[in-house]
């Protein structure tokens, strides 16, 4: 007994005197009430925050650290609804599955997850690949490879010839029959069956492809593609295995199919109706605009050669609607997720969608809130993530300007800490 109070004695010691570091903040977004304060530090041990107190607060213990970012503004780490970690975009794209390893693809991953992470994103969701993203998931999770937190959806669900079938564009002798297996459904049943596959594979939420999409070899691109009953049975399905449903949708009526359906998030948006907006806001889904996604593709399908000819028209005409549509849907009051789609432009680049959704309308503070505490809500993790608060993880960014000042400075960000570790300075 002696010997364990000892023990625990040693213990309870060297946790008071666990080294902490202490961040002089010169600005810090409080992004719970949508506040810039001024002069603030905050205290991290281990991996979470044990303190946040006005004015440069020194520590009394010569083992701590001291960080001066007294020039900078501070702020949680970004969350981004919406990325491809494992590819991104080039003119290879559609020649890529029959020459790349899973192998291939994961050093190229964790490439894309390192850049991700020094662009501040801390938390991704990504939103489609092959499996490699769960991989790449637990390998950073267990300290092997550096990059930010990935809740994955594994592979893209589709219907047979929809967004997401793997074979779309292929000679008859290579397109095979993908099943529920491969992600591809045509029932009910088929639906229930391609969810608990991606739970048993591994996958942290839902992704369907409720329309058609840009970069797939087929040739509409907001056609509805899954009956509101196969939707209904993936909702159901994926909320009995504590997932949720994110649904891609440029097309209006695929759209209203997906929100009636029960999924959490609509991603790109594009084409969105008035009617379907207020849908959106009676039945609490999230809008996840992908901007920059619409912009790089149109910009890329006007260089000669570097989409297959079906994806350029698709390209011109839904690319640019999107950021009209989601200045519209903020005015409205739907609620907005940000999400950049990256992996369809330059993973890295992510905080360009910021300025964006600034030029059309959403004030700059509303921006950040949107890549925080409003991304942590839909993802359920409000209580880990999206603010500099007692108790949470310690995910914290800075960049070099006031972001209320000049948006564009969420493009450069200079500090980024993970999980109490930093990676940049
Ligand atoms: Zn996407």
């Amino acid at each position: 007994m002696k010997k364990f109070i000892t023990l625990f004695c040693l213990l309870f010691t060297l946790l008071l005197s666990a080294q902490s570091t202490y961040l002089h903040c010169g600005k810090l977004i409080d992004t719970k009430n949508g506040k810039v304060l001024n002069e603030m530090t905050v205290v991290i041990t281990g991996n979470k925050i044990t303190d946040v107190k006005k004015g440069y607060i020194l520590s009394s213990s010569e083992k701590d650290i001291t960080i001066d970012l007294k020039t900078k503004t501070v702020m949680p780490g970004l969350i981004d609804m919406h990325v491809h970690i494992e590819g991104q975009l080039s003119p290879k794209r559609y020649i890529e599955p029959f020459v790349l390893n899973d192998a291939d693809v994961a050093y190229n991953a964790q490439g894309y997850a390192k850049t991700t992470l020094m662009a501040g994103f801390t938390t991704v969701r990504d939103l489609g690949g092959s499996g490699v993203n769960v991989s790449l998931r637990n390998a950073i999770n267990q300290g092997k490879v550096i990059g930010p937190r990935i809740l994955t959806a594994e592979k893209s669900l589709a219907t047979t010839g929809g967004h997401a079938d793997p074979t779309n564009g292929r000679k008859k002798t290579l397109m095979g029959d993908p099943g529920p297996k491969d992600g591809v459904v045509n029932s009910v049943d088929d639906a229930k069956k391609t969810v608990r596959q991606r739970y048993k594979n591994g996958a942290d939420m839902i992704k369907i492809t409720a329309t058609g999409g840009v970069l797939s070899v087929a040739k509409s691109g907001q056609n509805p593609q899954f009956t509101i009953e196969e939707i209904r049975a993936i909702t159901q399905t994926a909320k009995d295995y504590g997932m949720h449903v994110a649904a891609h949708a440029h097309g209006d009526e695929g759209m209203q199919r997906a929100i009636l359906g029960g999924v959490k998030t609509i991603e790109h948006g594009t084409l969105m109706s008035d009617e379907t907006m207020e849908l959106m806001k009676k039945h609490n889904v999230y809008y996840v605009p992908t901007i920059t996604a619409g912009k790089s593709v149109e910009a890329k399908a006007k260089i000669k050669g570097f989409f297959p000819e079906i994806i350029v028209p698709k390209a011109l005409a839904i690319g640019p609607k999107i950021q009209q549509t989601f200045g519209k849907a903020y005015k409205k009051g739907v609620k907005i997720a940000f999400g950049t789609d990256a992996g369809v432009f330059d993973h890295g680049e992510n905080g360009k969608e910021f300025g964006y959704m600034v030029e059309v309308g959403m004030p700059a503070i509303e921006t950040i809130q949107s890549a925080t505490v409003t991304n942590a809500i839909v993802l359920e993790m409000s209580d880990k993530i999206g603010s500099i608060e007692v108790g949470k993880l310690a995910d914290i960014i800075a960049v070099d300007e006031d972001p209320t000042k000049n948006i564009h400075t969420m493009e450069k960000v200079s500090f980024v800490m993970k999980d109490g570790v930093i990676y940049k300075q």
